[in-house]
């Protein structure tokens, strides 16, 4: 797509320090780290949303992304690592191309997310909820269509 940084990126017209690419997936290091190593897997096609990615693209992030993480405790010696994507701006998607991030942790790396632990008012709000999602949940192929439309 055109004006996308990411696209780019893939493409070559803006430098990157590649890590792992195949006919799906390009994965690469993040320019503005949380920690060092910090890495981005992202789809070769672009998706605006997470939601409008075929299951084998999906599923080869997902893999590349855990794998990328193995790789980082044991070459970095990390003690863990989080897979984490935001989807939407207010979520905090900046990149309009989709993209899990890969961030290695370290027991000391003074880092914290911004966790909250809210609590239902009642089991009854929270059945209710989770009956209002399911009525919307779909997997089905056309999915991607519904998110496109949205996005
Ligand atoms: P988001 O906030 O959209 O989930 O994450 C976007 C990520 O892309 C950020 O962590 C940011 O540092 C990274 N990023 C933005 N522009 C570039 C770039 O040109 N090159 C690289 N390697 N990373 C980028
Ligand atoms: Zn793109």
């Amino acid at each position: 797509m055109k004006n996308c940084i990411f696209c780019k990126i893939i493409a070559g017209e803006i430098p990157s320090v590649k890590l792992y690419e195949d006919e799906l997936v390009y994965a690469f290091m993040d320019i503005a780290p949380i920690n060092y190593g910090h890495t981005l897997v992202i789809p070769k096609e672009h998706h605006t949303s997470v939601a409008t990615i075929p299951e084998n693209i999906a599923g080869r992030m997902f893999l590349v992304g855990s794998r990328l993480g193995v790789a980082m405790r044991r070459a970095l010696d990390a003690d863990g690592f989080n897979l984490h994507l935001s989807d939407g701006t207010v979520a905090g998607q900046v990149v309009m191309h989709a993209h899990l991030h890969i961030v290695p942790r370290w027991t000391d790396d003074n880092f914290h997310w911004n966790w909250r632990q809210l609590k239902y008012e009642s089991d009854e709000q929270r059945d209710k909820m989770a009956a209002k999602i399911q009525a919307f949940f779909q997997l089905k192929k056309d999915d991607s269509e519904v998110a496109d439309a949205e996005a």
